[in-house]
Formats: C-alpha cells, structure tokens, sequence
C-alpha cells in the first residue's frame, strides 16, 4: 500500500488537537493517515481489498470536515467520531469496525491499568509479566505475594496520582516510571550511599532499640545488617556501603588493642604478643565478614527480598584495611553452604588505582591478584578505576545500588560529602519508539524527542515534589538515625537533604543500538557517522538535565537503565505498534542502555572502545561488561582487559560461566531452555541440586530460582563471548598495549 497524501490544509494549521490527558499538540494529518491505513491493513490480511485510491478519497473528506468544522482546538474524541462516520458514508464498514475495535482496547487498557480488581486478579492468576517482573523476588514466598498484593494496590492509586500525561506516556510505553509499585503511592526515596561511619560512631535506634557504638569489628558488621535491612524497607532501591575496608578498620584497631591488653598479661616475649594479638585480629576480621556475608544472604526486606547491597572497597593501605579486602574476597571465593553456591549478594565492588594495586610494582597488588581470582570463580567484584570515576563523576565513590553514581558535592562547610545522599527515582525514556516514530527521517526524531523530554520533566519534578512529602518520621532510619548523613527533627522538612544538589534524580534510557539502527542499520558500531548521531543523542539527554538542575535546584542525571524487566516491556508494546521488526523487535528485548550490540562478539578491547565515549554525558549511572568463557585457568586475560580498562573506562564487570551442577559434577556454563538453564551434561535443571548464576541487570541472580522475564531471558540467551583464546587476542593486547 502507498502513503497517503495529506497535503496540508492551509487553514488546519492553525489548529491543535486536545488530547485525553489534557495535553495540547499541534494537529498532524499523518496520524490520522497513519490510523486509518493501519487499520485498512488489518482488514486487507483478512482478505479485503481496499484501493488506495479510496483511502486517499477518505482522507481528504475527514480533513476537509476538519477544515469546515474547526479553526482552533479539537478535542481527540471529535476527529474520531469523523473518521468513524466517514469510513462508514464509504461503505467500508470492515476498516471501520477496525478502527473502533483499536480505540476501544486502548480505552480498556487505560481503565484497566486503574481498575485494582482486574490488577489483584491478574496477580491471582499469576500473570507471568506481573509475578517475574523482579528477579530477586521470589514470587512463591508469603512475604513476597503479601508485597506484590500491595504493589498492586499501590500500582493502581499511583497511576491516579501521576499527571494525565505522565501516567499516559507510562501507559503507552512512551517512558517507564520505575517503581510504579512504590511511588507515587508513598514518598519512598530509591537508593542511597548509607553513611555508616555516622551511625556507627554515634549510634541509633532501630523499632525500640537504642544501639550504642561498637566495640569491635564483630559488632560493628553485625549493625551493619541491621542497618541495611532497615534502611532497605525504607526505600525501594539499592544501598551501598562505600570505602568499607577504611569504614571497618577502626573497629578492627579495637579488636587488636584488646588482643594485645590480653597478650600482655599471658606473654612475656614482646614479639610473641604482637604475633599474637595480629592473629586473633585477622581471625576476628575474617569471621565478621564472613557473618556480613551470611547476613546480608539471610536477610529478607519488608520488600520480600533479599536487599540490593552492594560493598565498594580496595583503597585502603593499613595493614588491617587490606585485611578486611582479602577477607572480603575470600570469602566470595569461598561460596555460602556446604556447596559452596556463589553469592549473590552483597555486590562487591573492588576499586583499581594506578600506584596502588594496579602494577606488579603496588603495594596492594596481591589484593588485585585476589580480586581477579574471585572474579574468574563468582563474577564478582566489578571494577571502578579511581582515576576515570574522578574524571567522570566529580568525586570518588562506589555506585548507589547496582549503577547509579552521586555526582561530586561539596557542603556548605566546603567537604565533599558522599555517603548519606540519595537518589530520589528514575524514569526511563523509550528511545527506540521515538526513532520508529521517526520512520528514520532525522528532522522528525529530534522533535518528537523534545516532546518526550518535556514529559520527562514533568515526570521527574512530579517525583521529586512528591518525596519532599515524607516526614523525618514516616523512615526514621534515614533521615533521624544517620543513615541520611544529617539528623533531622520530627518536624524538619526532608528536603533539608535533597535541595542544593544534594539528592539526584534520573533520566533513564534505553536502546541506543536499537535508534542507531533505525537510521544506519543494524552494523552500525564501526559507522563514525552513526556513532556521531548516538552521542548526540545522550548529550541532548544531558543538555536537558542540565538546564532542569539550574532551574530546579535538584541533580538531574542520566542513567543508563539497567532495566531489569523494561528490555522486555518496551519491545513488547513496540513489537505491538509496531510489529516485527529486524534487528530492532525481532529480538524481543532492547539493548541495555549505550552498550554493544550483545549478538555480535567484538574483542573486549573494541567493546570497550566503542562504549567509552558515552559515559562522559551519562555519568548518572553506567556499567561496562564483557562476557567471556570459562576463566578459572586465565586469570591473565581478565587482567589485560582490567589494565586496558583502566584509563578508558570507570566502571566494569565480569560475565564468565561459573555455573554448577551438584549430581552430575559439572561445572561450566548450563544451557538455554525454553524456561530456564539445564545442566549440558545430565539435564538437571532443579534449583536445589544446582547453581546458576547469571547476570540479570545490574546485579547478578539464580534464573531458575527465580524465573526472568522473557525479553531477559532472550538478551541472556543472545549474548556471545568476547574473548576466544584461540586468537591469541589477548596476548596481542598485551604486547601492543
Ligand atoms: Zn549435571
């Protein structure tokens, strides 16, 4: 079939269109085209043959109705009722009954996504985009069915509660307002850096509870559990204890000082009292991570989960911070249980710096040696190099939850000021639909996105306002206890803590791959030209936060969305308005933020080169990875990527196999089911005699425990390794590099 024509009537291009939701856009005859050759198509796979030039015909009636009719506004539901009597003046009854039929399901699943009786009900009947949209919750568990019972209530009253406009463009995939299940329904904020040294000196009070400082290091993790699980069920996204083997040492120094008051008294020798008394403080060091570990794996959120931790450590010199990092790592390495099955939490987050551990020549080099052993065997640590997190986010710190990075902040004193900020929410920006929509013409693309990005605005300023609600008293851990950094009183506004800067809000995205290839085509990665337009594209994302940061007062970032379940939600409502298209839908998930097509295999090294430029106008948030086989034998590889990371890039992590199965033995990578993995060497695909680990999003998890979406499923299945040994790539790097 041919486009339609619609020559634009002088007069119509004075009028706007009111939609539903109350916004008013300029009229485009194309829409009206677009609809009714949409519908036409529908019929014609049904066997009706409609000529184009009794569409054209059509057309031209509807908009010379329009032109007669209005000279201003017309609201959305009067062209409708036009195209509907004119298709039937034309007899074409079939296109007609199309069109309704389009209307009317729109107008259902807009009532529907209010309706909370047909949300619980769909929940009741374990609909499987409701129940797996989270891989850390396992959805059979009471807890967690009493949480998405709740999230589904609070899902239905929050898209109430949104602008018109902005529960709209949720509603039709246009952006995604994360965590739908928790704001705006409660002031919740989303992650944050805990300041622990602030709560661990000065103590607090969790339920009934005071809790006086601690005296050891034993103490001192133990807190750190209770603290997480609180501040966890207080917020709903991910928190992170940063520069921890520099938080814990002190506690540690009590230990020893103890050990070496008891030595005093049973040993005469001076050097076999400080024998001793190390001993027994690297005894005490390991066994309280260890219980951290334990805990942190134990623990279960108000959330019915177990909570988004993740530690960030490795730049600590005392002998007792590299203690704390060994004991860390071996630990990991270690494995939790009897099967020794890889922990998935807490994430760990080693930090690189050069002088330090990055050389053969640095004092804490065998820590690295370390980190890249329990890489090769877990996955984790991911990797910040020192120098470029610097250079990219104004100040040194491990991300908040799985990615999402506080940028450099000074308080009114002038110190810089890292844990206890947050981030106060996301919402994420369907990249992909605006370059379908823009049907590859440029001009086009760059309009319609300033358009989605003034609902992102409103979006995100809608989020903050509606956090400043809460009161110090609704989450006490966080803004009377410390975990905020500053205590404030009952009566005290929240947003002592989030004005001037000091809190961030995100613009996510998804999908660069997918928009460079609308316009390039799907091999666009070498295309300077395409690279070009993609950067532009996420330097307009951070043009526009910057603007909203002068304007509002509050750090506006973007962040490249890890996007969980949003991979598989976005492609599936482009695939619907859509259809399939190659390359982009036909995958049935969308690329994860600026990275590399995962179908191809580049070397990690032209990975990470054509990934590097991006991060410089997404320092919101933003995580680099290479998958890679089997390591446990070539921890060497690991590292030549590590070292060639270093000045390129901040933040990477690890994708190698590390799955096992305990019938048969096996220990490698299991292979894609339908549903899950299974053991390639006996089938065995039940969670009890197995253990599969993947990386989800951000963070890593058990697929078969707990079931992924189906676009994650498939973005899993379709990644392919970057690094063959057989090409001696890696030794090349190293020579060369
Ligand atoms: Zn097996």
């Amino acid at each position: 079939m041919d486009e339609l024509k619609t020559p634009l009537q002088s007069k119509l291009t004075t009028v706007n269109v009111i939609k539903r939701d109350g916004r008013i856009m300029a009229f485009e005859p194309e829409k009206v085209a677009q609809a009714i050759q949409k519908a036409a198509t529908k019929t014609e796979q049904d066997g009706q043959e409609v000529s184009d030039e009794e569409l054209q015909n059509v057309l031209d009636d509807i908009l010379a109705e329009l032109t007669d009719r209005f000279t201003t506004n017309v609201k959305i539901y009067e062209i409708q009722n036009i195209v509907e009597h004119t298709l039937l003046d034309h007899h074409l009854y079939s296109i007609a009954q199309e069109y309704i039929g389009y209307r009317t399901q729109r107008d259902f699943a807009r009532s529907q996504a209010t309706d909370i009786n047909f949300t619980i009900k769909k929940l009741l009947n374990r609909d499987a985009t409701v129940v797996n949209e989270n891989a850390n919750k396992d959805s059979q568990v009471f807890n967690t069915q009493r949480d998405l019972t709740s999230g589904t209530v609070a899902k239905a009253i929050g898209l109430k509660m949104l602008p018109p406009q902005v529960a709209n463009a949720h509603l039709k995939g246009e952006i995604h307002w994360h965590d739908l299940d928790y704001q705006p329904y409660s002031p919740m904020t989303n992650c944050c850096l805990i300041d622990f040294k602030e709560m661990l000196t000065h103590g607090f009070k969790i339920g009934n509870a005071e809790v006086e400082p601690p005296h050891s290091i034993q103490t001192a993790t133990a807190q750190m559990a209770q603290i997480i699980a609180n501040v966890a069920s207080s917020q709903y996204g991910g928190c992170s204890a940063d520069r921890v083997d520099e938080l814990l040492a002190p506690f540690a120094e009590r230990n020893l000082a103890k050990h070496e008051a008891e030595a005093a008294e049973w040993i005469d020798e001076p050097e076999r009292r400080k024998e001793y008394a190390i001993k027994r403080t690297k005894k005490d060091i390991y066994d309280a991570m260890q219980a951290l570990e334990y805990e942190i794996n134990t623990l279960y959120s108000s959330q019915g989960q177990t909570p988004f931790t993740t530690l960030g450590f490795g730049l600590g010199t005392s002998w007792i911070e590299r203690e704390i990092q060994k004991s860390i790592l071996k630990i990991r390495i270690l494995g939790l249980g009897k099967e020794h099955r890889t922990a998935i939490f807490p994430k760990l987050v080693f930090t690189l710096k050069r002088g330090l551990n990055l050389a053969p020549t640095d004092p804490n080099y065998d820590v690295k040696q370390l980190a890249l052993e329990c890489a090769t065997k877990r996955m984790y640590p991911d990797i910040l190099s020192y120098d470029k997190i610097v250079e990219l986010t104004g100040s040194f710190k491990a991300p908040m939850g799985c990615r999402s990075f506080l940028q450099g902040w000074q308080d009114e004193n002038g110190q810089e000021v890292n844990s206890g900020r947050m981030n106060l929410g996301v919402v994420t920006l369907n990249l992909p639909r605006i370059a379908l929509e823009s049907k590859g013409d440029q001009a086009r693309f760059w309009s319609l996105l300033s358009q989605r990005l003034q609902v992102c605005e409103e979006a995100l300023v809608f989020k903050v306002n509606r956090a400043k609600q809460a009161h110090p008293y609704n989450a006490p851990i966080l803004y009377q206890y410390g975990a905020f950094g500053k205590r404030l009183r009952k009566d005290q506004s929240v947003d002592e803590l989030f004005k001037n800067s000091r809190a961030t809000v995100s613009l996510g995205y998804i999908g660069l791959y997918e928009v460079g290839t609308v316009f390039f085509g799907p091999t666009w990665e070498h295309d300077p030209e395409a690279k070009a337009f993609t950067l532009k594209v996420v330097k307009a994302l951070h043009d526009h936060c910057a603007d909203w940061e002068q304007e509002y007062g509050y750090h506006f970032s973007v962040y490249s969305t890890p996007s969980e379940s949003l991979t598989d939600r976005f492609c599936r409502l482009d695939t619907k308005k859509f259809g399939k298209i190659k390359d982009i839908t036909d995958k049935e998930y969308y690329t994860n933020s600026f990275h590399y097509d995962v179908r191809k295999n580049p070397t990690p090294f032209e990975k990470l080169d054509f990934e590097k430029d991006y991060p410089q106008y997404c320092s919101g948030g933003f995580i680099h990875y290479c998958e890679y086989p089997n390591l446990k034998q070539n921890p060497k590889a690991l590292e030549a990527v590590w070292d060639y990371g270093y000045d390129r890039i901040g933040y990477l992590g690890t994708n190698t196999p590390i799955d096992q199965c305990f019938k048969c033995g096996f220990k490698g990578e299991f292979v894609p089911t339908a549903k899950g993995f299974k053991c390639p060497e006996c089938g065995n695909a039940d969670p009890a005699s197995c253990d599969v680990v993947k990386r989800t999003c951000g963070y890593l998890g058990n697929p078969n425990q707990r079931p992924m979406v189906h676009g994650r499923h498939e973005e899993i299945v379709s990644r392919v390794k970057h690094l063959s040994f057989s090409n001696n790539q890696v030794a090349n790097q190293q020579r060369n590099g």
